[in-house]
């Protein structure tokens, strides 16, 4: 898969791949990767969480150290259109949770 601009990653439902308009809110969905998972090449990058449990490959948005989603402990972020996509994003982690070997656990913000 060709690695998309962060601006799109940005403005796209990492879930539907549905762009959301300049107008549109966005939801953000931060989970926190797991201990002893290294990521700070991504920082301030995007890159690919290919979920455990389903066929899907997600783009996420890895936020630099200094910035404030990683003061709350968020690691790696999602970008959703709508809450549907939320929840249906939120069930597949809840698996990948268990099984899978980047993300450690999420909230909805
Ligand atoms: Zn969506």
């Amino acid at each position: 898969m060709k690695k998309p601009k962060i601006e799109t990653v940005c403005s796209t439902c990492c879930w539907c791949d549905k762009r959301i308009g300049e107008n549109q809110e966005v939801l953000c969905l931060g989970s926190k990767k797991r201990p002893g998972i290294d990521l700070s090449k991504y920082e301030g990058d995007i890159m690919q969480v290919t979920m455990a449990t389903i066929d899907k490959t997600l783009w996420a948005i890895i936020p630099t150290a200094e910035s404030d989603a990683r003061k709350e402990g968020k690691d790696i972020l999602f970008t959703l259109c709508s809450d549907e996509c939320g929840i249906e994003l939120k069930e597949a982690l809840n698996q990948d949770e268990k099984l899978g070997d980047i993300i450690f656990n999420h909230k909805l913000n």
